[in-house]
């Protein structure tokens, strides 16, 4: 059984109608990525599975188990977390107090509190040595290695990466990529959006393109980045 399925699901922003029946699978353990242009669907996808906005048609499983009329902190507490898009740290909160507010779910369990921030901290070794510094004060690196660490805090089964590398230098676009890859490494099933379609192909397992609130290609990562249509309106070539 898959870990997430997505059946038919329709999201409105008043009349704009963002998500016209998007059907999708994410199985345990896999890296999968959602790729299109700007205004495809690709974050509301995420905002709803989220339960940050409500589908108006359709349904979300769990495995197995409906979770589209689930407030969004139980979603969380179900296992599914998401890094937002562009960096949202607490600027003026220390590294430590940013990733313990991403283990509420946790309740007050300061042990299981102190072992994930190390699970967090041997993936990101940066943000251990920079752990009294003030979010603010951080790079956009390593904000985005924050961003990441505190979604990983409450544990999910499902982490979705909301385009990981927007804004980044080349050097870190392949760190945060390589991290991804290390996350999955863990037993962390990811659903990824990115905008650079080429980086994400190449460490997903498998890929949806989405265009105008529709799935119109979905297949194995591989098989996507030798598709002709693929690679002419995503990958830049002629
Ligand atoms: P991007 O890469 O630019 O973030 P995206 O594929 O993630 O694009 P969405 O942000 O999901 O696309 O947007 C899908 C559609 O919904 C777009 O037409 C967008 O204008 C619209 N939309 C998104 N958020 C809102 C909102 N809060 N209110 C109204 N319309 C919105």
């Amino acid at each position: 059984m898959a870990l997430l399925t997505v059946e038919d699901l329709h999201t409105y922003y008043g009349y704009v109608h963002a998500l016209k029946g998007i059907n999708l699978q994410v199985n345990e353990g896999e890296i999968v990525c959602l790729i299109g242009a700007n205004g495809a669907g690709k974050s509301t996808t995420l905002r709803t599975i989220s339960g940050l906005v409500r589908p108006r048609e359709g349904r979300i499983l769990l495995g197995g188990e409906p979770i589209q009329t689930v407030p969004a902190h139980q979603i969380v507490e179900r296992g599914i977390s998401q890094a937002p898009e562009g960096r949202q740290v607490f600027s003026t909160l220390t590294v430590t107090e940013n990733l313990n507010m991403g283990a509420y779910t946790l309740g007050g369990d300061k042990e299981a509190i102190e072992e994930n921030r190390q699970r967090v901290f041997s993936l990101f070794p940066r943000l251990e040595e920079r752990k009294n510094q003030l979010g603010g004060t951080l790079s956009g690196g390593e904000q985005q290695m924050l961003t990441i660490g505190r979604a990983l805090m409450a544990r999910p089964k499902l982490l979705m990466l909301d385009e990981p590398s927007l804004g980044l230098a080349p050097l870190l676009v392949k760190t945060i990529f390589e991290t991804v890859r290390a996350i999955k490494e863990r037993g962390v099933t990811i659903l990824l959006v990115e905008q650079n379609a080429r980086a994400a192909l190449k460490v997903a397992d498998r890929g949806y393109v989405l265009e105008t609130g529709s799935v119109v290609l979905a297949g194995l990562a591989q098989e996507l980045l030798q598709d002709e249509r693929v690679r002419k309106a995503y990958l830049g070539e002629r």
